[in-house]
Order: structure tokens, then C-alpha cells, then sequence
């Protein structure tokens, strides 16, 4: 797949070269070998990458052409993204250790995301406006410039495509900020571009330190938007320079979701579906349903069978088809999911299964931990408030509707809920009661590109995806005509 022991180049402006930082590597998560090795950009990377990014928007002609011919080469993008589909989901498997399953996944979803908005662009609707003179007065969009994309490390090439697609239908010239550990897919995105006919410099990928090359792009005077996905300490920061800037942003933030399940729910399917909810991606997921409301009368039975199935998630090699759960991205990572399962049991919570890291001779060189289950906690707890970002879920019986409606929404976050009835009643009642970005009913973490995605509260600030997700890109214009 990679080499190694060749350094790859980075994308500045066009120009694929090495960037002037130091040379790191990224490790695989499930063996800590070295995957690829390059280097970082450094500050006169960023300097280079956002003027040629300016020159491209001026000079190449993207930002003039019909969003028809826009269309048409964002439609070969996703097709150039499935062609080479299985490499690139391999690849992503290297880079950030998720089961093969789920990156194929996220691969079909990029490509999805770049067919969505090539449509997007070439259907979106200006309108005249009513005048109260004699003029036509009418409403138009145009890109903004250069915006920025800094993305995390969980889902690297769907949250790259979901920040690149929309900006480059919109005419923008996109410089992208991977997280520093996966830096890999959002640079084979950018060659897919340019081999699909987006003008050279229009896309620049910049990988390195967040506090120094996010940082210096994000107070860069021609970025003239950033759309952040990553944690809320970080997005507040982004937001602060944003406002002195007064530059737009969007925030897609951390998470911290509760997952209900009523006494007349189909209990197979939610035991699948919850468990699903938390432990796929390692429960490296903003939207993970990290926090679990049983109703009362089941509540027993229900975590029991949420522990057998738990239990009998195979946790592995990320290669492997079989694989539902691979290791986590970092020790580092590791080790802070080992303090918050300390921190529950000092705060009285019971261990129901996991708890540890698996055993077995394969597992040892990777960041591996079990599906793990706690109870006996409210949700005052840090665990219950605090996001981990790992396979840990919080179980907890409720009594009546309208409590339990109090306590989901009781947090700074609001980004998912998911609910599990048979009652289409309740199902509605309680969707529009929890407070939350995205509500799934008897199901969860399914996504569509036209459906807006975003959170409220500490889980960020504006909307991705959904047919109007291009305008986030794009700057309102009022035209008079005098007749
Ligand atoms: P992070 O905030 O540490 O980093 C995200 C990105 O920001 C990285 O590219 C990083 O290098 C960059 N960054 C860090 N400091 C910066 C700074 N000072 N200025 C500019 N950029 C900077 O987050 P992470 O650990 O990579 O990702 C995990 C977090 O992302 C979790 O909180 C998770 O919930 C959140 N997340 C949210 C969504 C969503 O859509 N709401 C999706 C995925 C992940």
C-alpha cells in the first residue's frame, strides 16, 4: 500500500512535494507499525498553500464555471473514488485501525458525499425577489474565497469529503487540515481531484500539529471560512479567532448521546442497535450512544442481554471481515479510556462486562480494549457528562417519560439521540422533546447526505450535508436592476 521507507509528498498549492516540518509516521493502531512516513507542513507551507489557493480561485477559472461543468467533474470524483474503492478502504484501515467493514463504508459514503453536492450545486435555486420599485431586484450566491476544512481523526475520508465536496461545488478553493495522526486519505482525495479535472491549487492538504498549522491557517486574514470537526475545547478556540476575524464558521463537535429504550420495544432489535450505536467505530464516534436509558421493567434483562452481546462482539484484527471491533488510535487514547472506567468504578459504578484490555497474543502490540458496560451511576456523573470517545457506554433504569426527557437533554451536549418503541406516538413526542441535532427511531447511526447533520449546544454550531449544506460555502448577494 505505502512504502515506508519513502517519505510522501504532501499537497501545497498543486504542487506535491515535502512539506518543511518534521518527519513523523503513521502508525497502524492495530500493531503500531509504521504505515507512512512524511513530513509535516510548517508555517511557510500554510503561507504558500493559502496564497496559491487565492491565485487558483482568481486565476483557474473554477469559481466562474457553470456549476454544471462544476457538477460534472465532482461526479467523476465520486466515480474515481469508487473505482479505486477497496485500496482506499484499505488504506484507511491502515491509517486509523477501523475494521475493514466500517471503512469500505466510509469510502461509499466520501463518494456519495461528492455525487451529492456535485447535484447540489447544479440544482440550487437564486431566486427573484419581490421589488417595491422600478427594478428587478433578484438573490444570488457566490464562493467565498478560500475556506478551510480541519477534520479529526475518527472518520477521516467522510469527514473530508463532507467539508471538500460541498466547498469546491460552491466554487471555493479548499485547503485541508487532516488531524495529525491520519493524515493519509484526505491526500488521496486531493490527487483524486486533480486527476478528475479540479484545477491545481485549488485543493491543498496540509497535515501537521493542530495548535500550530490549524491554528495559523484558521487566523490566516484570506481564509475566509473554516468548517471544523473535532473536539469542543478546540472549536471554542476556532470560534474565538473566528470572532475576531469576524469570519464564519461551523462546529461540528463532541457528543455525549443518550440512547432510550421503552418496555414495547422490539428488544432484539434494539439490543443490536445499541450495541451497535456505542461499540462500532470503537465508540471513537461524536455521535456514539454513549449514554443508555432503559425503561425500568426491563432494565435487568435488558443490560444482561446487552452484556452477552457485548461479550460476544469479536474484537480484532481490522483486516478481518469478521472484525466489529478494532483497536483505538492511539495508547495515549487508551490509557485516557482506562481512567474514565477508574474514574466509574471510584464513583460507584459497577463493571457489567469489559473493563480491560482483551487478551490473547494477537491483540497485544495494538491499542486494543473490550466492549465495556457500566452501571449503578446517574447521570450527575462525570461519566455520564463528560464525552470518553471509546467503547464505554453508561446504562441507566428510568421511571416515567417526562423525567426521563429531563435527564437526556440534561447535558452541554445535544448531538444524537436514538429511541427504541413500538409506539409511533411516543416515538414522535419524544423526538421533538430531546434536544439533539440528529434523532434516530429505531435505529441509529444511519446517515444521509440530504439530511442536515450538526449539534446544538457544546456539540457545535451550523449544519453539514442536506441540500442547502453548499450555502454554508457560498456568500448571499441582493442585485438590484434598475429598469
Ligand atoms: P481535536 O479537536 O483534537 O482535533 C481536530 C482537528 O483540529 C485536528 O486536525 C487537529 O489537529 C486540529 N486542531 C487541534 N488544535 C487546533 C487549533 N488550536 N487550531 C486549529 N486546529 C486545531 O479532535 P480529535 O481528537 O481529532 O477528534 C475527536 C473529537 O472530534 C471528539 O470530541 C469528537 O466528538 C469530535 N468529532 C465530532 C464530529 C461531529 O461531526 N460532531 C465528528 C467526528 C469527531
Amino acid at each position: 500500500m505505502y512504502d515506508p521507507d519513502q517519505i510522501q509528498s504532501i499537497c501545497i498549492a498543486g504542487e506535491w512535494r515535502r512539506g518543511g516540518g518534521d518527519v513523523y509516521a503513521s502508525l497502524y493502531p492495530a500493531s503500531g507499525e509504521v504505515v507512512a512516513r512524511l513530513n509535516a507542513a510548517n508555517l511557510a507551507d500554510v503561507e504558500e498553500a493559502i496564497a496559491g489557493a487565492q491565485r487558483a480561485f482568481e486565476t483557474s477559472g473554477w469559481a466562474q464555471k457553470k456549476p454544471h461543468e462544476r457538477a460534472l467533474v465532482l461526479y467523476r470524483v465520486a466515480e474515481l473514488i469508487r473505482a479505486r474503492g477497496e485500496e482506499l478502504a484499505q488504506k484507511q484501515r491502515l491509517d486509523n485501525g477501523k475494521p475493514i467493514l466500517e471503512t469500505r463504508a466510509l469510502v461509499a459514503s466520501a463518494a456519495g458525499t461528492f455525487q451529492f453536492f456535485a447535484a447540489a450545486c447544479e440544482t440550487l435555486e437564486e431566486a427573484i425577489t419581490p421589488a417595491r420599485g422600478d427594478y428587478l431586484s433578484m438573490s444570488v450566491y457566490e464562493p467565498m474565497g478560500v475556506v478551510a476544512a480541519i477534520t479529526p481523526w475518527n472518520s477521516p475520508i467522510a469527514s473530508e469529503a463532507q467539508k471538500m465536496a460541498p466547498a469546491l461545488a460552491a466554487g471555493n478553493a479548499v485547503v485541508v487540515k487532516p488531524a495529525e495522526v491520519t493524515p493519509l486519505l484526505a491526500l488521496e482525495l486531493a490527487r483524486i481531484c486533480e486527476e478528475a479535472g479540479v484545477p491545481r491549487g485549488m485543493v491543498s492538504v496540509l497535515p501537521g500539529k493542530g495548535s500550530v498549522i490549524g491554528d495559523a491557517i484558521t487566523r490566516h486574514p484570506l481564509v475566509r471560512r473554516v468548517s471544523f470537526t473535532g473536539g469542543t475545547t478546540t472549536g471554542r478556540h476556532i470560534a474565538h479567532i473566528a470572532a475576531d476575524k469576524c469570519m464564519p464558521v461551523s462546529l461540528e463537535l463532541g457528543g455525549k448521546s443518550p440512547t432510550i429504550v421503552f418496555d414495547d420495544a422490539d428488544l432484539d432489535h434494539a439490543v443490536n442497535g445499541v450495541l451497535y450505536g456505542i461499540f462500532s467505530s470503537s465508540g471513537e464516534s461524536c455521535i456514539a450512544g454513549s449514554r443508555l436509558f432503559v425503561a425500568r421493567a426491563l432494565y435487568e434483562d435488558f443490560v444482561a442481554r446487552l452484556v452477552a452481546g457485548a461479550e460476544a462482539l469479536t474484537v480484532g484484527d481490522p483486516a478481518s471481515e469478521r472484525t466489529q471491533m478494532g483497536p483505538l488510535i492511539t495508547a495515549q487514547h487508551r490509557e485516557s479510556v482506562e481512567r474514565y472506567v477508574a474514574l466509574g468504578r471510584e464513583e460507584g459504578g459497577r463493571v457489567r462486562c469489559g473493563g480491560a484490555r482483551p487478551q490473547g497474543a494477537h491483540l497485544e502490540r495494538g491499542n486494543y480494549y473490550l466492549p465495556t458496560i457500566l452501571d449503578g451511576l446517574d447521570n450527575r456523573k462525570r461519566l455520564c457528562r463528560e464525552e470518553i470517545f471509546g467503547p464505554v457506554l453508561v446504562a441507566l433504569p428510568f421511571d416515567d417519560e417526562a423525567d426521563l426527557v429531563v435527564q437526556a437533554n440534561d447535558s452541554v451536549y445535544a448531538l444524537a439521540a436514538g429511541i427504541w418503541t413500538r409506539d409511533y406516538q411516543r416515538a414522535w413526542r419524544v423526538a421533538r422533546a430531546v434536544q439533539a441535532g440528529t434523532v434516530w427511531i429505531n435505529t441509529y447511526k444511519q446517515f444521509s447526505a440530504s439530511t442536515p447533520f450538526g449539534g446544538w449546544r457544546d456539540s457545535g454550531l451550523g449544519r453539514e450535508k442536506g441540500r442547502l449544506g453548499i450555502l454554508q460555502y457560498m456568500e448571499q448577494k441582493g442585485v438590484y436592476w434598475g429598469m
